[in-house]
């Protein structure tokens, strides 16, 4: 099972309800809608279509990248622009950005980058309104093209009119990415936004400048994961850089159990190709081994060529970088209840060697926690709140599922293995670690964890032998597990043994088992007869 989340960009090349639904079964997790092009309505349409899709399916996220003061080219009066060329910035002049704000803090000396800072023109002198500049790099320059100013802090008010329209239009997503996001300030006026309009969706912040880089703490804070958005943070600070401010990035994000993506030229030569190159390959491994929780398509996907097959390839080479992730060590977090709990269990599912934690959560934020550690073994959540299904969407190596809610734990934790049996996310015989919230539904409430079998328990004791076997108990008559009060003689030809008595010899057991016999012995005196299955690792016997 994968446990990197996949991301995808929805764009032309992708709004076909076939497209999608083949996006969907590829593995993609979220969708994004990028405010950035077209018209609202072609979003809400898309949005629309991937929740008629995904519904029944697999909760698959949606969400909306609103554009907050990213700054773009909003009139080209040149077409194209030669090194060494004198041009004009400003209204009226050859170049004019869509944020007039800009033109304020761009002076002499400034850098100004155009498309990903394949364009750049230094400023030599303002005269009145306009910046006359010289291509220091030259090329094609045309409307709706990104606009950096490197180090420069634009006073840009967060929230923009055409991001209000698209939240307006599209309140039941279920992330929110904020762009070019400069500080903790940024986030709360979108909340607050977000709370006048009635919308409740998660903040992830993109971190695309020096400025977001820089506050990244206090950003962390108050958002809900963030997103290291490469293509302009690369743009934005010296690329050279750019390594190690994503582990930075995501190391942080790890130590407040939120989310992070990586997000920008993914698998960019697949725009083109239907092969990625070894270079894109590697750093979806190193990505996910930082610690990311999802990866990003983009154009890929958007406007690609190949967009399903990005996907395929994307999951593929996940699934294989997983292997190599190892268990965190992130003991030293101590905090909340919820986080200690969450460490708990992660610990005893790790001593149990537990093939799955299962976990109660209404908010998600178990689950959250749980995720973080990286541990081997599958997380699968239980809610009953399908936003909340949506949003653990984003989750490393969490898989969710819908629940009736109960009011007290152990009639919630039945319901929820019986659903997992069915869904097949556990088997008979698996030793969960169950952890949640008692009483259930108040959330942030995380105060148990125990250790459940699947299936009904009939007897532990000292088990003996590798292992696990399924087959007829009786105490006389030929059966493939023989049932003894005392172990007297040599039981040949049989697959299970177990034996009542608490006073035993060992080394006979040992012996027994060495040949293949899986035996569990001193479970007392309990009725064993009929189909059952005997775990030795663990001296399980359970029906
Ligand atoms: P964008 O953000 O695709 O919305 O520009 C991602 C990035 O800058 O990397
Ligand atoms: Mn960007």
């Amino acid at each position: 099972m994968r446990k990197t989340k996949i991301i995808a960009t929805l764009g032309p090349a992708v709004s076909s309800e076939e497209k999608i639904e083949s996006l969907i079964k590829e593995g993609v997790d979220v969708f994004r809608l990028n405010a950035a092009h077209g018209h609202v309505e072609e979003h809400v349409e898309l949005m629309n279509k991937a929740r008629k899709i995904s519904k029944g399916k697999r909760a698959v996220g949606i969400m909306l990248d609103i554009k907050g003061p990213e700054m773009r080219v909003s009139e080209a009066r040149i077409r194209f622009a030669k090194d060494g060329d004198e041009v004009t910035v400003g209204m009226g002049g050859d170049i004019e950005i869509n944020r007039p704000e800009a033109y304020g803090v761009i002076r002499e000396g400034t850098r100004l980058l155009i498309h990903d800072g394949d364009i750049e023109i230094k400023i030599l002198k303002k005269r009145g309104e306009l910046a006359y500049g010289k291509v220091v790099r030259g090329g094609i320059i045309a409307p709706h093209m990104g606009v950096n100013i490197p180090g420069a802090h634009v006073p840009i008010e967060y929230i923009q009119k055409r991001d209000l329209e698209f939240m307006e239009n599209m309140k039941d997503v279920d992330f929110i990415a904020a762009s070019f996001v400069r500080s903790a300030g940024d986030i709360i006026s979108l909340r607050k936004e977000m709370k006048r309009m009635g919308m409740d969706a998660k903040i992830i912040a993109k971190i695309e400048n020096g400025e977001g880089v820089e506050n990244i703490d206090a950003i962390l804070e108050v958002s809900d994961g963030i997103m290291v958005a490469r293509g302009d943070l690369g743009t934005e600070i010296p690329v050279e850089n750019l390594p190690a401010i994503q582990k930075e990035l995501v190391r942080k994000a790890m130590g407040h159990g939120k989310p992070s993506i990586i997000a920008t030229q993914i698998l960019e030569t697949m725009i083109r190709n239907p092969q990625p190159t070894r270079a894109e390959v590697s750093d979806i491994a190193n990505s996910i081994l930082d610690g990311a929780d999802a990866l990003m398509l983009s154009g890929e996907t958007a406007i690609g060529k190949y967009p399903v097959e990005a996907v395929k390839v994307l999951a593929k080479v996940a699934e294989k970088a997983e292997e190599m992730v190892t268990h965190r060590n992130l003991e030293e977090l101590r905090g909340t209840i919820s986080e200690c709990v969450s460490n708990a269990a992660v610990l005893l599912a790790k001593e149990v060697n537990a093939d799955a934690i299962l976990v109660l959560t209404r908010s998600g934020k178990t689950a959250r926690l749980i995720s973080r550690h990286r541990i081997p073994m599958p997380v699968i959540a239980a809610t009953y709140s399908e936003r909340t299904l949506r949003e653990m969407s984003l989750f490393w190596g969490v898989k969710g599922f819908m629940v009736e809610k109960f009011d007290y734990a152990d009639d919630a934790v039945k319901k929820a293995i019986n659903t997992a049996e069915s869904l097949k996310m556990v088997k008979r015989g698996d030793l969960l670690v169950v952890a949640g919230g008692e009483p259930s539904g108040i959330p942030g409430t995380t105060n148990f964890v125990w250790v459940q079998l699947v299936g009904e328990l009939i007897a532990r004791g000292e088990g003996y032998g590798e292992q696990k076997i399924r087959g007829r108990a009786c105490s006389d008559g030929p059966c493939e597990i023989i049932v003894v009060d005392e172990l007297t003689e040599e039981i040949k030809n049989a697959k299970g043994i177990i034996v009542k008595s608490r006073i035993y010899d060992p080394e006979l057991l040992k012996e027994l088992a060495s040949g293949g016999i899986a035996i569990v012995a001193g479970v007392g005196d309990v009725k064993i007869e009929g189909e059952i299955n005997i775990d030795p690792v663990r001296g399980l016997i359970w029906r």
